[in-house]
């Protein structure tokens, strides 16, 4: 079902019959008469090609509404405007970096407390709640170690003590994962990644099962005005289309590529949770990341993930850049850790070109 659900996304009840959703460009919108809208005023609050993936995919999402924002960031900001000062958030230990350094940011200046916790040790999130927790927030796949946290008993937890559990979802997408009908009360992604999944567009997601805090999103959405242009509403739409076919390849490629890498003796450690394109490998340090790097033809050596090509980032200095050495060293953060998003390529290819450069990347080898 969740299939031809995706195939057939974008079908409209447009008059005309069209098969693609239009792109409405138009900030304005001509009102009939005094007091009166055609459900549409001012783009920022409201426009149509972005109302068209927001609906279908809260529907995908099991929630009533989404909020398109201009990027994953910019969901992670709209849920942060959520809570004032004082209020305590519980986060999971081990998470995207650029969300690490926003959090730091809005302990700072606008003292909500950010308190990192290992989810994997359920006992110590117990015992963190006090008075002020106002919420959890989880990465269900942590990056870059992968590791899958049992969420469930935390959707228990948050009931008990009425706070919002908040599930970042961009590795699961909708297709491996519905948090809300889980017991999740926000789901957010950067879709940036798999959902657009063409590395050609920067957006989020964020959906909520509960009237109240739709609405309260929906306003706050609109008053900070980081809201989807609809060009990128319209690619996000196209892209989730092939959501399906593209995650099952991905997967397909990494479970592979996981075994592979767990005989060869460059390779020390592998990271994979045995779910979605997401691997992580730990060089032996006999190996250079850098000559590692330099010798890939096939993969790419960029950062972002969930797109149709195999990209490699090195979170030591890219995604993880900002985060200091201590907590780097916490997370198994180091300069031989690369963290790989497989693609939709030929597996062959993909494995032969990740074996060769390592071959070609011992250290004080000439390659
Ligand atoms: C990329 C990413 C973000 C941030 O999204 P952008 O679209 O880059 O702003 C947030 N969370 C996770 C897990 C990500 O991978």
């Amino acid at each position: 079902m969740k299939d031809t659900q995706l195939a057939q996304i974008s079908l409209t009840k447009d008059v005309t019959g069209a098969i693609a959703n239009p792109i409405y460009l138009s900030t304005a919108y001509q009102h009939p008469h005094l007091g009166q809208s055609t459900g549409y005023d001012y783009t920022r609050t409201k426009n149509p090609t972005r109302s068209a993936f927001e609906e279908s995919f809260a529907k995908l999402e099991g929630g009533i509404a989404s909020f398109a924002t201009s990027s994953g960031m910019a969901a992670v900001q709209l849920i942060c405007n959520l809570f004032q000062p004082g209020d305590e958030i519980l986060v999971a230990f081990d998470l995207y970096g650029g969300t690490f350094r926003l959090f730091d940011f809005y302990e700072k200046q606008y003292g909500i407390k950010f308190k990192y916790v290992d989810f994997l040790n359920y006992q110590e999130v117990v015992d963190s709640i006090t008075p002020n927790t106002k919420a959890l927030f989880i990465e269900p796949i942590s990056n870059p170690q992968m590791i899958e946290i049992d969420v469930e008993p935390y959707y228990i937890l948050s009931q008990k003590h009425h706070l919002l559990t908040i599930i970042d979802n961009t590795f699961l997408t909708p297709y491996l994962s519905t948090p809300l009908e889980e017991g999740a009360d926000i789901v957010l992604h950067s879709a940036t990644k798999y959902i657009g999944g063409h590395n050609d567009v920067l957006a989020g997601v964020v959906t909520v099962k509960d009237e109240a805090l739709a609405e309260q999103l929906g306003q706050l959405h609109n008053m900070i005005g980081a809201t989807l242009s609809p060009i990128d509403s319209y690619l996000l739409q196209r892209g989730l289309k092939t959501l399906h076919l593209r995650i099952e390849r991905s997967e397909a490629n990494a479970k592979k590529l996981a075994e592979r890498c767990k005989v060869s003796n460059a390779i020390d450690e592998v990271l994979y949770s045995g779910k979605t394109g997401m691997l992580s490998l730990r060089l032996n340090k006999d190996f250079s990341v850098a000559k590692f790097l330099e010798n890939l033809e096939i993969c790419i050596f960029a950062e972002s993930l969930g797109g149709t090509e195999t990209f490699i980032t090195f979170p030591y200095t890219q995604t993880h850049v900002d985060m200091p050495d201590e907590e780097k060293d916490k997370r198994g953060i180091d300069e031989y850790l690369i963290r790989l998003s497989i693609g939709i390529e030929d597996y062959n290819d993909i494995e032969s070109d990740i074996l060769r450069a390592l071959e070609n990347s011992k250290v004080g080898v000439i390659s």
